[in-house]
């Protein structure tokens, strides 16, 4: 607080100020000079001297005249001021006036025209750190100095009141540390003016307002902060009024952004007509409803029309809240476009609905359970499919909880719930099942986990068909592909699986031993032709009963293929198997009576031990099937033990085939001729061409180790035309040197049996350019007795070409004559097992002369095959055989040796010296064309 002493201060410099009786004086003296100079003036106008300039008197005679009415002015002023006063009065006037400048909240400050402070007020100096008595000029101290306030003060020294709007300011203070605060403040500048009306004092008052628009501003950032707020959850503020159900919408400035519509709820008046009328009702009693009590929150939803046949979803939600004057209750809270929502619950719910529908009505039986197994619904498809009524037994029953006990292996559950655990999902699972009765189905299962966000296990859910039916059909197949529909017996292929696990076995357990029997029965096929195949199917049926009931407990029958049985025996000795293949020849060997006839049948079996060399069932197959082959060739009804030989020979005829097939393109076949000879006289009557292998490893083949494979392989038929060509060919450039030469060429049975064989011969010839008299083909006897009916067509049709037809090896065949007789033959040739025994005894010379009676008796040309000695050639002449074939008059030759041998003239060829050494009796010598 300022002393009293202080504040007098202001009041005593009152009193020095200028303007007193000095002042009052002055004006007076100078008023007296105007009136002499204007007084002069007239003089000098009346005269008509001019000691002035015109015009300086009428300006003079206005100041004189403004002048003096100041000066009677002042001086009545003066006047009435220095008697009517009374003394003390103005002293107390200052005290008051001081009281009140002390007393006031705000600061005060009063200065003079040039700004400095007069007075101030406590509140004054405390804002600006000021002390008592402290000098302080408003436009030049600081911190006011900075605070640009000359212009405002200018005006108010001029008389004006200045109210400056409230301004932040930065107030500097000198405390340790130096700083500033920023303060709010407003100026007022109030000039105050003297008793003659001049401004003499300007009264500042200051206020702080600082604190206030502190708090202004803190609420302006609240309610932005709250509209932002209102603006980021879409929500406008809103007021109902639950009497008349007016609707208020606030925050207009969010509103456009706050729903989804363009134009928002901005300016829209009566907005509760935009309400759909199916919503407006209930949402008014809602209201009504929710006004009535206190506190209580109101959370609704209802359809608004913002646009012209569109309809958005609001929601409101707000409590009712009384007037201040307690007059009225409102409902105060927010609402916000809830439209996406809405629609998005609204499709949720319908796929839902979907969802619960395809759940429902699926036809695969479909499941949810938790992850202990125990069932959160199952669907009608389940249950049906496990022979329950409803999904009830399921969801509330005992069963709901142990799920997983449905199935017909316990370790299946625990395994498909590891599964899913670890993987999340099992796919077509293919398990049995219990259903309720107790009978076994098949299921596929597919099943996956599902997890929330984080990655945890919610529940499992799952699917079921029932594959009974496929796994049923399926079991059928397998069986139809394992076993032999006609007899039941497991087949090649079930076999072989049989082996190849004994395979695994032996490898494994020492003590373990396995063999292989294979039997194929001999002659079947003449039963199936003589008897029928109803009769074969039925022997094949006796045969596989009789093989069974001789087999043990151990061992396995299968049945290969029409007539062919294998038979894995386990646990026997070596002659264990041998006594059982014997006796199973022996069973097989007695009659079957079928359909009251007897039935003879023997089987030829093979045996292979098991030998550590074998690693995959078909070599097993491979081996003893051969052994089976073996048995056959060795004349049938017996077994045979496999041997490696056995193989090896079957291995080297597979390597000769594939060697064979090349032999054509690489030429290494060849022709060599045997000259057949006329018994008469010794002359060259024709040849016969003989086929050669040169292999290039084993040498020169013979057509006895070749041939017979070729027939196998039906390499034949291309060999057998390449001989027929070439023979021809041959016999064509021959004749040329001797005219009445043939050329004998051995067909094949193959050859023969194969149609357009007449064909091939007539094509032949006509490429050759030879005479079909010139050609004589042989056919063993054997192999003419095969298939009579069309070999006999075939060879009168060569026949019909003029082709002659020769029986080869006759004698070996014991065809009998009736049957020859058939055939349109030209020639027997006598077997050469016949020439080579007539040193041997007298019955053979018999049967080799009765042959040659009875071809004479046909009238068939007689060739004694293998004349190797002049006995033998001495014997034949004896029966009147026509020609002779044998080494004794040569071997087969090379084409070119023949030509030298046999058609060279001179004395020295091999005609010449037979004929002088095997012919003496004959006069002439033979001719050859040459000579
Ligand atoms: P094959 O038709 O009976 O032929 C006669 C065979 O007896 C020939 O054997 C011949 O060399 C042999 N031979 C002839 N005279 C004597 C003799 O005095 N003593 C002995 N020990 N043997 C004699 P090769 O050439 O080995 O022919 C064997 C068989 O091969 C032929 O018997 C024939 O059946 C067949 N063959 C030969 N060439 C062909 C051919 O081109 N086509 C066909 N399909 N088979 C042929
Ligand atoms: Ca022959
Ligand atoms: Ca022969």
């Amino acid at each position: 607080m300022l002393t009293h002493q202080q504040n007098r201060k202001f009041l005593s410099k009152d009193k020095a100020r200028p303007g007193g009786k000095s002042v009052f004086l002055l004006r007076f003296l100078l008023l007296c000079c105007l009136f002499s100079v204007l007084a002069g003036s007239l003089w000098a106008f009346k005269e008509g001297t001019e000691p002035f300039q015109p015009g300086l008197f009428p300006g003079a005679a206005l100041a004189g005249l403004v002048l003096l009415g100041f000066t009677i002015r002042r001086g009545f002023e003066f006047f009435r001021s220095s008697h009517s006063k009374e003394p003390g009065r103005d002293e107390a006037d200052r005290d008051q006036l001081n009281k009140i400048i002390q007393s006031t909240p705000q600061p005060i400050l009063i200065v003079d025209s040039s700004g400095k402070a007069l007075t101030f007020n406590k509140r004054f100096a405390d804002l600006f750190a000021l002390v008592p008595g402290q000098d302080f000029f408003l436009l030049s101290d600081q911190p006011t100095a900075s605070w640009d306030l000359k212009d405002a003060f200018s005006r108010a020294v001029l008389g004006e009141s200045i109210v400056l709007p409230e301004m932040w300011r930065k107030l500097y203070f000198q405390k340790s540390p130096p700083g500033y605060r920023e303060i709010c403040l407003s100026w007022a500048f109030i000039p105050v003016r003297n008793a003659s009306g001049l401004v003499e004092k300007v009264y500042v008052k200051i206020e702080d307002c600082t604190e206030r628009k502190r708090q202004e501003e803190e609420i302006a950032q609240e309610k932005s902060r709250l509209q932002a707020a209102l603006k980021g959850a879409r929500q406008v503020t809103c007021e109902i009024d639950p009497l008349t159900g007016k609707i208020v919408i606030g925050s207009p400035n969010s509103g456009s952004e706050t729903f989804y519509r363009p134009d928002g709820l901005n300016g829209l008046e009566n907005f509760e007509e935009l309400i759909h009328p199916d919503d407006q009702h209930q949402f008014l009693n809602l209201v009504k409803e929710h006004a009535l009590q206190q506190d209580a929150h109101l959370n609704t939803q209802f359809r608004v029309q913002l646009e012209p046949g569109e309809w958005s979803w609001l929601q409101f939600r707000g409590q009712a809240f009384a007037s201040s004057d307690n007059s009225q209750t409102m409902l105060l809270g927010v609402m916000m476009d809830v439209t996406r929502e809405k629609e998005y619950e609204l499709t949720l719910k319908e796929s839902e609905t979907r969802y619960r529908t395809l759940f429902a009505n699926a036809l695969e039986g479909m499941y949810l359970i938790h992850t202990n197994d125990s069932v959160i619904c199952v669907n009608q498809a389940f249950a049906t499919l496990l022979g329950y009524d409803s999904p009830a037994h399921f969801e509330t029953g005992s069963l709901g909880t142990h799920f997983s006990q449905i199935y017909y292996i316990p370790k299946i559950r625990e395994i498909k719930r590891q599964t899913l655990l670890d993987k999340g999902q099992i796919q077509q699972m293919e398990t049995q099942v219990r259903r309720r009765d107790g009978s076994l189905i098949w299921i596929s299962e597919n099943a996956r986990a599902i997890k929330d966000d984080a990655g945890n296990i919610l529940y499992f859910e799952g699917s079921l068909t029932d594959i009974t039916a496929r796994k049923e059909s399926e079991e059928c197949l397998l069986h139809q592909a394992l076993y032999d529909h006609r007899t039941n017996l497991p087949n090649r292929s079930f076999f072989a699986e049989k082996v190849d696990q004994a395979l695994k076995k032996v490898r494994s357990d020492l003590d373990y031993a396995f063999a292989l029997l294979y039997f194929d029965l001999d002659g079947f096929s003449a039963i199936n032709d003589s008897f029928g195949h109803f009769v074969g199917d039925r022997l094949l049926l006796e045969v596989s009963q009789r093989t069974q009931e001789a087999l043990g407990p151990a061992d396995t029958l299968a049945r290969f293929s029409s007539d062919e049985f294998g038979i894995m025996v386990e646990g026997r000795s070596r002659t264990g198997i041998q006594d059982l293949a014997e006796k199973l020849r022996q069973e097989l060997e007695k009659v079957f009576a079928l359909d009251g006839m007897d039935i003879f049948i023997t089987a030829s079996i093979g045996i292979l031990d098991y030998d550590p060399t074998y690693t995959r069932p078909e070599d097993m197959l491979r081996d003893v099937e051969l052994a089976m082959h073996q048995a056959k060739k060795r004349g049938k009804n017996q077994w045979v033990i496999f041997s490696s030989e056995m193989y090896k020979r079957k291995s080297e005829r597979t390597l000769m085939e594939k060697d064979l097939r090349r032999a054509m393109d690489r030429e290494e076949l060849v022709l060599n001729y045997q000259p057949i000879v006329r018994l008469d006289c010794g002359e060259l009557n024709g040849l016969e061409a003989l086929i050669r292998w040169n292999h290039p490893e084993h040498g020169c083949v013979s057509p006895d180790k070749f041939i017979p494979l070729a027939e196998d392989t039906g390499l034949i038929e291309p060999i057998g035309d390449w001989v027929l060509r070439e023979s021809c060919r041959q016999i064509k450039i021959w004749r040329e040197h001797n005219n009445s030469l043939i050329m004998n060429v051995n067909i094949s049975a193959k050859q023969l049996e194969k149609a357009g064989l007449e064909r091939k011969v007539y094509q032949v010839l006509q490429d050759t350019n030879l005479e079909a008299r010139c050609l004589n083909l042989e056919i063993t006897e054997s192999m003419a007795m095969l298939k009579m009916e069309a070999n006999v067509r075939t060879l009168n049709r060569l026949k019909y070409m003029g082709v002659r037809l020769s029986i080869d090896d006759f004698g070996t065949g014991y065809s009998s004559l009736a049957h020859l007789q058939r055939f349109p033959l030209d020639e027997l040739k006598i077997d050469r097992s016949f020439i080579s025994s007539l040193n041997a005894g007298r019955s053979n010379i018999r049967i080799v002369q009765a042959i040659v009676e009875l071809a004479l008796g046909l009238k068939l040309q007689m060739v004694a095959e293998g004349i190797e000695t002049k006995a033998q050639l001495n014997k034949v002449k004896t029966f009147n055989c026509h020609y002779g074939q044998g080494f004794l008059f040569s071997k087969a030759l090379k084409p070119a040796d023949i030509e030298t041998i046999w058609f060279a003239p001179g004395q020295n060829t091999a005609s010449q010296n037979i004929f002088q050494n095997l012919f003496p009796e004959v006069a002439k010598p033979p001719l050859t064309n040459s000579d």
